[in-house]
């Protein structure tokens, strides 16, 4: 098979679908791997070392398979024809997705977000290696804002007492943004709807904060709450939030808007120069006062909303994806030709362009 890297065109996007130094594995098992002229310079990468790697340079849009991070522009959905496959982030749950348009083209699609949260399918989930990249990145941005310490600090001219840090959803970037806090110094706790959660909350050396909702869903993710579980949430948070001086947030329910965890009076009733990182924003945000994409200070206090952070970081960030495009390609080949077999399961449910007999 013929895989095509091409360059990512939405803005901000320095991510590549594919590193260098995966391309040999990939020669190995009769995978050719053509690369679109400065696909890899958003993350520092020269053509020249794709080509040392045993890429070549040249049209990926003409490939059986494209590798890509983010999902289609139209203009990219046009260039893609009949057969073709596609391997990406696509935007599945997001109504505005092009998987309609790429099924009527005829292009066959792997969604990256619809591969089962299975063991055997870790290698290849890009949720899972882009939310530790946010996460990460998430905490040091908190650092960045914040008007005070992460570290208890003891000198000589005086004590500075350790940052209190409170992150709510702790899915994979949750608990990695927990385990982030800790190295800094901070003291940190962890809240989440997801009960089993607590043991790895404290796994990292963090509190759990028990609100005694439980709201655990399908397939490890969370369901949405109630009416009456949003308020009495809401209201735990409201107190229970006053004493952090850093609030990530991170929770996130498939297929529905952000929860609302923290309202307008948790934020009010924060000490000055307290900070929030929303990492929600693409979906509405967990904080009532985020502004999706900025930053605002409102009570004197800074709240973040970025978006996209794994394109921040975009050489780890590629390095990592490119290792789950790598592993979900190697489970479609037999012999170097591609031939999935949708009775494997992490296909069928990641490949959303594919009509299924009810
Ligand atoms: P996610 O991004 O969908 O959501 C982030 C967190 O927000 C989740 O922990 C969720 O429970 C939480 N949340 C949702 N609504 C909330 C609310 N109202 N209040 C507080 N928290 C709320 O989650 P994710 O990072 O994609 O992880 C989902 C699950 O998948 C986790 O259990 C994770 O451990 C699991 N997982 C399994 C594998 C595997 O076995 N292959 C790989 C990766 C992740």
């Amino acid at each position: 098979a013929r895989v095509g890297v091409v360059r990512e065109s939405n803005a901000g996007e320095r991510r590549v679908a594919l590193v260098p130094k995966i391309i040999p594995s990939l020669l190995k098992q009769g995978v050719q791997v053509v690369v679109e002229s400065g696909a890899g310079l958003g993350a520092l990468i020269p053509d020249s070392a794709y080509e040392a790697a045993g890429a070549t340079i040249g049209d990926p849009w003409s490939a059986e398979v494209i590798a890509k991070v983010a999902p289609p522009t139209d203009a990219e959905v046009a260039r893609l024809s009949d057969g073709q496959t596609l391997i990406g982030f696509l935007a599945p749950r997001n109504a505005e997705n092009q998987i309609g348009k790429l099924k009527s083209a005829g292009v066959q699609a792997f969604a990256v977000e619809a591969i089962p949260r299975i063991s055997r399918a870790q290698v290849m989930d890009a949720l899972s290696s882009q939310a530790n990249v946010a996460g990460y990145k998430a905490v040091l941005l908190a650092a960045s804002e914040s008007t005070r310490f992460f570290p208890m600090l003891t000198t000589a001219a005086g004590t500075v007492k350790p940052a209190t840090v409170l992150v709510l959803g702790v899915g994979v970037a949750g608990l990695q943004a927990l385990a982030t806090a800790k190295r800094l110094g901070g003291r940190t706790t962890g809240y989440d709807v997801r009960p089993e959660v607590a043991d790895q909350v404290r796994s990292v050396g963090a509190q759990w904060l028990d609100l005694g909702i439980d709201a655990a869903g399908e397939g490890g993710y969370a369901r949405e709450l109630t009416e009456a579980e949003k308020a009495k949430q809401q209201q735990a948070l409201e107190d229970a939030i006053k004493g952090f001086d850093v609030v990530i947030t991170t929770a996130l329910v498939p297929g529905r808007p952000a929860p609302r965890l923290v309202n307008a009076e948790a934020v009010a009733g924060m000490k000055p120069g307290s900070v929030i990182v929303d990492l929600a924003g693409e979906t509405g945000g967990n904080c009532e006062l985020t502004e999706p994409g900025q930053t605002v200070v409102k009570h004197q206090v800074t709240i973040a909303s970025p978006l996209n952070l794994p394109a921040t970081m975009p050489e780890h960030a590629s390095e990592l994806y490119s290792k789950n495009i790598a592993a979900l390609l190697e489970l479609m080949l037999v012999d170097g030709k591609l031939a999935p077999d949708f009775s494997d399961q992490v296909l069928a449910d990641s490949c959303v362009t594919r009509e299924v007999d009810a």
